[in-house]
């Protein structure tokens, strides 16, 4: 496989020019099809650029998910361990409701 820019000499199937470092071969993110030129994808019409957005979108998007969870999670263990204390005066309450009755 020739390079386009300098015109070395590549094993074939190299990724990129051994001399300039042009990439000679692009995998798609996709469906991991290879082709020699970059833009879209020859066999599921994948925009690589538009692609590789949008794994960065759902990267974003995943990792504000685990935060939110994480917030969930923390308010939920925040109230079981205030449920002791929370329940402990609903129960001193109750205790001084019946010593006031007698
Ligand atoms: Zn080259
Ligand atoms: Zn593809």
């Amino acid at each position: 496989m020739q390079c386009p820019r300098c015109r070395q000499e590549n094993p074939e199937h190299a990724q990129f020019c051994t001399r300039c470092h042009t990439p000679l071969s692009y995998t798609c993110p996709a469906c991991k099809h290879v082709q020699a030129h970059g833009g879209q994808c020859e066999q599921c019409g994948v925009d690589f650029a538009k692609y590789s957005a949008l794994l960065v979108f759902t990267a974003q998007e995943t990792a504000s998910q685990a935060r939110e969870r994480t917030r969930a999670r923390t308010s939920i263990v925040r109230q079981i361990i205030l449920l002791p204390i929370t329940g402990g005066i609903s129960l001193v309450k109750y205790l001084l409701g019946l010593l006031r009755r007698k």
